[in-house]
């Protein structure tokens, strides 16, 4: 079986300061509880690892005892959380990505200048509530282009659109069209509000998807990103399953398959993936081949709110960093299991 690894996959660098959040608080606090609102990252894996070090996640901040300390997820939260856990006087370390406080700070904007914000994203995703929440008289959310007939419009001239980070391009770019036909004054973001990562890691598999039979995507149901990958998958038509991790992997799913090609959601981390690869060689024998689409070099610091707390503890938060999670280990866990591999660079650019 000849096995292609697509890189970039896998952690991104919101997930992985988000993730060191948590990380760090349980490596200074003795015995304080840990509260997170919403799955720090969608990852199963991820959520669960903290639960079994006594991180208590919460979806309604009025089950976060007075006083104690809140985590807000990398998803970001509406300022109707922040008063919330303001009234109750929780510490708040805020974990938000960056590149979706971005997305905030363009409706904040917008809004406060009386424009109409429409949001391209899922109603029910964690991102596409906090960012409503900015400013919920100003911004209506649009799922599909259907969607777009019954949106309330103004002044046409006032009118912009952003978007959820973590979209299919695809499907973003068919939403947004459909909606500078409906509105040829519409405005676009001032930047991409689609990430560098969710980018990435699409165009990896558009590009790679089609030399495979078919393609395993290693990240979990409530993973927007990693959902999007088994559809781009599909769309360049080869099957794809997004697996939790390989206890999820069947024969049926390889079937009649020669070649497979496996990535992962920005929040799966690799040590699923190595495992997966682990059992796929074992079982079927084979190849292994590392395909570089783009290399990435985005790194987020730490919090100001958690360096902010450091502080407080009397701790240096400068050049503190607790987790390590990264592709260049799943070389060393190959040399390690003895298992060959090729790299092939098929790198246009520098992609941050
Ligand atoms: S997928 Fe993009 S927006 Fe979401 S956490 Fe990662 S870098 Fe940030």
């Amino acid at each position: 079986m000849k096995l292609i690894l697509a890189n970039p996959r896998g952690f991104c660098a919101g997930v992985y300061m988000a993730i060191d959040v948590v990380d760090q608080l349980l490596d200074i606090l003795d015995d304080e509880p840990i509260y997170v609102y919403h799955d720090i990252v969608h990852n199963l894996h991820v959520v669960n690892r903290f639960k079994e070090r006594g991180v208590t996640f919460v979806e309604d901040v009025e089950d976060v005892p007075h006083n104690s300390i809140i985590v807000f997820s990398a998803h970001g939260v509406s300022p109707a959380v922040r008063t919330a856990a303001a009234k109750r006087k929780l510490d708040m370390i805020d974990a938000t990505c960056p590149l979706v406080t971005k997305v905030h700070a363009e409706a904040i904007r917008y809004a406060r200048r009386g424009w109409q914000i429409l949001l391209v994203g899922h109603h029910d995703h964690q991102e596409i509530i906090g960012t409503r929440g900015e400013a919920p008289d100003s911004i209506q959310v649009v799922d599909s282009v259907e969607s777009i007939k019954t949106l309330q419009i103004d002044d046409p001239t006032k009118l912009i659109y952003l978007t959820q980070t973590t979209l299919s391009m695809d499907d973003a770019s068919t939403i947004i069209n459909a909606l500078k036909v409906a509105f040829p004054e519409i405005n676009s973001p001032p930047s991409e509000d689609i990430c560098y990562a969710t980018t990435n890691r699409q165009h990896a598999v558009r590009v790679l998807a089609p030399q495979c039979d078919v393609v395993l995507v290693v990240g979990s149901r409530n993973s927007s990103n990693s959902l999007r990958l088994t559809e781009i998958a599909e769309a360049a038509g080869t099957r794809a399953h997004l697996i939790d991790d390989v206890d999820e992997l069947s024969e049926e799913m390889l079937s009649g398959s020669t070649s497979v090609l496996v990535t992962a959601g920005a929040s799966a981390p690799e040590d699923l993936v190595q495992s997966l690869i682990l059992k796929l060689i074992q079982d079927h024998g084979g190849e292994i081949e590392q395909h570089d689409i783009f290399h990435e070099s985005v790194e987020f610091g730490l919090p100001g709110t958690l360096k902010k707390f450091m502080r407080t503890r009397d701790i240096d938060p400068e050049g503190r960093r607790i987790t390590m999670d990264d592709m260049a280990s799943t070389n060393r866990f190959l040399d390690q299991h003895g298992i060959p591999y090729n790299v092939v660079d098929l790198t246009v650019s520098a992609a941050d």
